[in-house]
């Protein structure tokens, strides 16, 4: 399967790339709220604090002089406009015109009454202008240690995804890898395995019956290989039938596992009714102790046979050890040594092994 047709694969990156956009807007977002704060305190209260105090300044002057020149006038308009036409309140508004109709008014003609009254209530602004900057300032503080808390978590929330992510990467690449591993060696053990009996099959027989010689050499090893062939199998099939004659193959292959089950001790299916033993490490005693006891374990299943001399199913046995002096020869002669003995436990009346 293509690698980009698996869903998994484009989860992940929109998950990445959409909890980093979504973050990073929040962030952005707080920072922007904070900035805003700051402008409000510096820009909307103190700067204008400080204008409101230079024009009471002036008007203390025209006070005292009773007059007023063009330069003090234009002190006065530029900075009350500063401050007028920034953003107010409707009912900040309302106030503020009704100062800057005195304000006008005061360009006029010295009146000593509304220029007290001019800087009364300038006084008035300022000190509400300052109360308005210490209750945003506190404001201003609650909302810092919101945000402070909030980019705490968002940047724990952050880790604990990235964390799941390369945690639910490794989980997704060791799962294909176990998955794959489970295959692999299925498939090596099916391609070694007889289908029908679970012992090894010929190609892997061919494999191990290669090494045996040179194993058995670096070991020192005396070695053993068995050729075993169920005797009238062909008329057996004949009269019980194809079925039969399977389940047949498989209980001789369940009695060679019973009576062969030591550690250096090769099972094979080599064809048909036919089996091999590989054995490492052995000797003519132990090998005749091992095939009395399977001959003994097949004659006790007491699998009817008719057209059998004795009226139950046997084997003929062929078999070589390998011992010093042999074990130069090559495979194929062991092989046919075998066979030959085999072929002698046949003549000789079936149901017996020739060594
Ligand atoms: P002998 O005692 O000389 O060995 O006689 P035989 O009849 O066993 O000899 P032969 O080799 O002529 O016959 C082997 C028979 O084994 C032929 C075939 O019908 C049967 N056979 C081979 N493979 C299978 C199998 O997988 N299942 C079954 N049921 N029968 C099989
Ligand atoms: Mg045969
Ligand atoms: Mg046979």
């Amino acid at each position: 399967m293509n690698i980009l047709d698996n869903k998994r694969f484009f989860i992940l990156p929109i998950i990445i790339i959409g909890s980093l956009i979504l973050s990073s807007i929040l962030f952005f977002n707080q920072i922007d709220k904070l900035k805003k704060q700051i402008d409000y305190i510096y820009f909307g209260t103190f700067i204008p604090v400080h204008k409101l105090h230079s024009i009471v300044n002036e008007y203390d002057k025209y006070i005292v002089t009773k007059e007023i020149n063009e330069s003090q006038k234009k002190i006065i308009k530029k900075e009350w406009n500063y401050y007028f036409k920034s953003y107010k309140t409707d009912k900040e508004r309302i106030v503020l015109d009704k100062i800057n109709l005195k304000i006008t008014k005061s360009f006029s003609a010295y009146d000593n009454k509304l220029l007290a009254n001019i800087v009364k209530n300038i006084n008035n602004v300022i000190a509400y202008e300052v109360k308005i900057a210490s209750q945003q300032r506190k404001l201003f503080l609650v909302k810092y240690e919101n945000m402070n808390n909030y980019l705490q978590y968002s940047l724990g929330l952050i880790l604990l995804l990235s964390l799941f992510i390369v945690f639910y990467i490794i989980f997704l690449s060791l799962q294909k890898h176990t998955e794959l591993e489970k295959l692999t060696n299925k498939y090596k053990k099916d391609s070694i395995t007889d289908g029908l009996t679970s012992l090894y099959n010929r190609k892997h027989f061919d494999f191990i019956f290669s090494k045996m010689t040179i194993i058995a050499k670096e070991n020192d090893w005396k070695c053993s290989f068995v050729m075993l062939d169920i005797d009238f199998f062909k008329p057996f099939n004949d009269t019980y039938g194809h079925d039969i004659g399977d389940m047949v193959i498989q209980n001789v292959a369940n009695t060679l596992r019973r009576s062969f089950n030591k550690q250096y001790e090769y099972l094979f299916r080599i064809g048909g009714e036919e089996f091999g033993i590989v054995i490492f490490n052995t000797s003519k005693e132990s090998l005749e102790k091992s095939l009395d006891n399977f001959q003994n374990n097949i004659k006790s299943l007491q699998i009817p046979h008719t057209a059998s001399d004795t009226g139950y199913l046997t084997i003929s046995i062929g078999a070589v050890i390998v011992n010093k002096d042999s074990i130069n020869k090559e495979v194929k002669e062991l092989y046919k040594a075998a066979d030959d003995k085999l072929y002698h436990s046949k003549e000789n009346g079936r149901n017996q092994y020739t060594i």
